[in-house]
């Protein structure tokens, strides 16, 4: 096998050429930083054009460092959703043009499945063995940019989804925090994280999301919920460090005051993931008791604050971590390749589009809820 990955939901554009055994042969990533700053977020239109201009190039760099030209790929996966619809466009036109070119299966692709099989990536890919990471039934996290989850997984494609946000992914509350403590850069997360560091959390005591609810099921289930801990970093940041005391204060005195907030902020934040997680490995091992793998991905999977309370929770509960290695939680072409080659392995894949062209479609996805519609998803509903 060799296939090729393209990913394109959000503002990057990856592309990747795996082989079967898991080993990467070439991958490229084309970012949009700097193109979004001045926004302070994400914009649809400008995303579209920024993958436009870089789809091309990427899949070709991706092929030339793999060695191999296109008419030499076993089959092309690409993400169809969840994600923007302008740029999922993107991605999914250019796979579907040289799967119909080269005649190839082309394999469609959930986002956030990607973002989990990419550590079921053999580590040190030896055929005998077959994979070496996490076997199912796995408990994943998934927290990223758009999602917070804690899924029970069978199988590929065969998802329980224990618990998620009611409002915000802790991604979306990490860089909207950044945002109102000066952070300019997009997204946010990483450099809020660099801030913390620098701070005390114990100086800013915030609330622990979901603690005062009257809602029994929210208030012990494995939910989560981040807006109400963002509105009161903006309430705490208003009232601690309003501009007139911002600009009294010397750079180093700023500095310091936005990293205890943010630190404050992150233990919350990372206590609220691992409350939930903490109970979300229960449940799941009372309907799977064989579970021994948490997975952590997504892009706040690179944050070390969560990997050390989630490595925690895990020994809590007898299970082995696994999150992927940093570069790989934020959105690439890899994860998309690796998640084509689980389903390819297992049959789940269209047939090559025609060459002519005339009849082909692939349906994009922007909402997809994990497991829907899927051919291998048993419709559980917990
Ligand atoms: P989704 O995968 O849900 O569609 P997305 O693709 O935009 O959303 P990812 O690329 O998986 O999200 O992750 C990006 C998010 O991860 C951003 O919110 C970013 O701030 C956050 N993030 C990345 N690194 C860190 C870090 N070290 N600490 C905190 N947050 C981080
Ligand atoms: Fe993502």
């Amino acid at each position: 096998w060799r296939v090729l990955g393209i990913e394109s939901s959000c503002d990057d554009t990856g592309a990747a050429v795996l082989r079967g055994d898991g080993k990467i042969l070439g991958e490229a990533l084309a970012s949009q930083a700097g193109i979004h700053e001045q926004w302070g977020g994400v914009v649809p239109r400008l995303a579209q054009e920024g993958h436009r201009k870089a789809i091309d190039e990427t899949v070709e760099e991706a092929l030339r460092r793999a060695g191999i030209s296109a008419a030499e790929l076993s089959g092309v996966a690409v993400t169809v959703g969840p994600g923007l619809g302008l740029c999922l466009e993107v991605g999914v036109r250019k796979a579907l043009h040289i799967a119909a070119e080269y005649r190839l299966p082309l394999v469609r692709v959930h986002h956030m499945e990607a973002h989990m099989m990419v550590t079921r990536l053999p580590q040190s890919p030896t055929p005998a063995e077959g994979f070496c990471g996490p076997a199912f039934p796995i408990l994943t996290l998934l927290v990223s940019g758009g999602h917070n989850m804690a899924v029970l997984t069978r199988g590929v494609g065969q998802h329980v989804i224990l618990g998620s946000t009611i409002d915000d992914s802790i991604g979306e509350a990490f860089d909207k925090t950044a945002r109102v403590l000066g952070i300019t850069q997009v997204p946010g997360g990483p450099h809020l994280e660099r801030l913390a560091k620098d701070g005390d959390p114990k100086v800013h005591p915030l609330p622990k999301p979901l603690s005062k609810t009257r809602d029994k099921v929210l208030l012990e289930g494995c939910d989560y919920s981040f807006s109400g801990l963002k509105t009161a970093v903006r309430t705490l940041v208003e009232k601690e460090l309003p501009s007139s005391k911002a600009a009294a204060l010397s750079e180093e005195g700023l500095r310091k005051a936005q990293a205890d907030i943010a630190a404050a902020f992150q233990k919350v934040a990372v206590q609220h993931l691992c409350e939930r997680a903490s109970r979300a490995a229960g449940w799941a091992l009372e309907l799977e008791p064989c579970t021994k793998w948490l997975v952590v991905a997504g892009g706040v999977a690179a944050n070390q604050e969560v990997r050390k309370g989630l490595q925690e929770v895990a020994e809590e509960y007898s299970l082995q971590m696994r999150c992927p290695p940093p570069r790989l939680c934020v959105d690439n072409g890899v994860m998309v390749a690796w998640a084509g080659i689980e389903r390819l392995v297992l049959g789940l894949y269209e047939e090559p589009p025609s060459k002519d062209g005339a009849d082909n479609h692939v349906e994009i996805r922007p909402r997809w809820p994990l497991g829907e519609r899927d051919p291998r998803s048993q419709q559980e509903k917990f």
